[in-house]
C-alpha cells in the first residue's frame, strides 16, 4: 500500500509526493477538481504520509501498516460515522453537541453548510499540540459549503496555520471559495481520470466484460468512485425504458400519418418512474442520451459519445428529432428533474414530455 494504490491523477499525486520529499508541506492546501476522482482519498493518504512511522526523512510515501497509518485510518472512519449520525439529528442544537476532533479530522457539511460550531471546534484543536500523532491534518470536504459566518474564522487560521497542523480544503471548483481563502492555499488540481484507468478498474473490480467496458467507462465519466460503484445490469435496466420511449415516439418517418404508439410510450414513462428512489440515476442516464443526441447534431466526435453501443440508433433519432426535438426533450427532462424532489407523480412530467415531443415532431395535433 502507499501512493501507488491511488488511481489516476498522477499530476496531483506527484505534486503531493514532491512536497513530502522536500519536507515543505505548506500549512494550507487546496485540492480542487471534478467529483469522484479521489481528492479526499489523496488528502487522507497525505495525512498518513505525514505521520507514517516508517517514512524516511526525505521519503515521499507511507506504509499503510504501522500504528500511525492505522490510527489515521481509524480516525477517518470515526469521523465518517460521526457525520452520518449527526446528519440524522433533527434538532439544530443537538446536531452539533459534543463535537470532538481528533488529530486527523474530516470536516464536512452536516446540514447544507459547514457550521460555525464545527469551525470553532477546529480552532480549539488546531492550536493545541496534537494528541496522538506528530502532525495534525484537518480536511474540509466541500469547503465551498462553509457558512459565511464561519469563513472568517477559517481564514484567520489559514493566515497563521499552527506549526503542527496542515489544512486541506477540498472542493470541485476553487472559484466558489472566497479569493482570500483561496489565495492562502497551495492549489493541487485534479482532472477527470483517463478512460484507460477507469476501464482497467471496471474489468478488475466490477468484472465488466470487454464488449461493454467502453460504454461503462464513458457512463462513469472519468470518476473512480462512480466506476467502483458501477453496476452494468442496473445501468442497462434503467436505460432500456428511455430507448423504448424514444423508439415509440420516433421511427415512423417524417411527418408520418401513423399515430405514435401511445400505449408503449406511457408504458415506458411508467417504467422510468417506477423506482422513485433511483429516479436521480434514471434521469442521469436520460441526460447522457440527450447529450449524445446533441453531440451528434452538432457534428461532435463519436469518441465523445457515452452510449457508444447505440451509435446507429442515436444517429437516426438525432436526425429525426432535430435541434427543436432535442430542446423539447431537454425541457422535459429538466422539468422531471425539478419535480423529483417534490411529492408529485413523476410519471405525469414524463407523460407531458411524451406529448410535447410528439407534437414537436408534427406527428399529431395535440
Ligand atoms: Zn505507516
Amino acid at each position: 500500500m502507499g501512493f501507488a494504490s491511488f488511481l489516476g491523477n498522477s499530476g496531483a499525486v506527484n505534486a503531493v509526493r514532491d512536497l513530502l520529499a522536500s519536507g515543505r508541506v505548506p500549512g494550507a492546501l487546496l485540492f480542487s477538481g471534478p467529483d469522484g476522482v479521489g481528492k479526499k482519498t489523496l488528502a487522507f493518504m497525505l495525512a498518513k504520509a505525514l505521520n507514517c512511522e516508517r517514512r524516511e526523512p526525505a521519503g515521499n510515501d507511507f506504509c499503510g501498516e504501522c500504528a500511525a497509518c492505522r490510527k489515521v485510518e481509524g480516525m477517518f472512519a470515526a469521523a465518517r460515522d460521526d457525520l452520518t449520525w449527526r446528519r440524522e439529528i433533527k434538532d439544530a442544537q443537538r446536531r452539533v453537541e459534543g463535537l470532538v476532533y481528533f488529530d486527523v479530522q474530516l470536516v464536512e457539511p452536516i446540514t447544507r453548510y459547514i457550521l460555525m460550531e464545527q469551525v470553532r471546534e477546529v480552532r480549539n484543536v488546531a492550536y493545541a499540540r496534537p494528541f496522538e500523532l506528530p502532525r495534525r491534518v484537518l480536511i474540509f470536504d466541500q469547503a465551498q459549503a462553509i457558512h459565511w459566518q464561519a469563513a472568517d474564522l477559517l481564514l484567520k487560521m489559514l493566515e497563521e496555520p499552527p506549526d503542527t497542523t496542515t489544512f486541506v480544503l477540498v472542493c470541485p471548483n476553487p472559484h466558489e471559495l472566497r479569493p482570500t481563502i483561496r489565495s492562502r492555499c497551495l492549489r493541487v488540481q485534479f482532472v477527470q481520470v483517463e478512460e484507460s484507468v477507469v476501464s482497467d478498474l471496471l474489468e478488475r473490480e466490477r468484472q465488466v466484460p470487454k464488449a461493454k467496458r467502453l460504454l461503462a467507462a464513458r457512463a462513469t465519466a472519468g470518476s473512480v468512485s462512480r466506476a467502483r460503484a458501477f453496476n452494468l445490469a442496473d445501468f442497462e435496466r434503467r436505460r432500456q425504458p428511455w430507448l423504448d420511449f424514444l423508439g415509440s415516439a420516433l421511427g415512423r418517418g417524417p411527418r408520418s400519418e401513423v399515430a405514435p404508439d401511445w400505449k408503449a410510450l406511457f408504458e415506458s414513462t411508467r417504467a422510468l418512474t417506477e423506482d422513485r428512489k433511483g429516479l436521480d440515476e434514471t434521469l442521469r442516464i436520460g441526460y447522457t442520451l440527450l447529450r449524445d443526441l446533441l453531440l451528434i447534431l452538432e457534428g461532435g466526435r463519436e469518441s465523445e459519445l457515452v452510449n457508444v453501443d447505440l451509435v446507429d440508433r442515436l444517429n437516426s433519432w438525432a436526425s429525426e428529432l432535430g435541434l427543436a426535438g432535442v430542446e423539447t426533450m431537454k425541457a422535459g427532462l429538466d422539468q422531471a428533474y425539478r419535480l423529483q424532489t417534490r411529492n408529485v407523480s413523476q410519471q405525469l412530467g414524463l407523460d407531458a414530455l411524451a406529448v410535447d415531443l410528439v407534437a414537436a415532431l408534427g406527428r399529431e395535433e395535440v
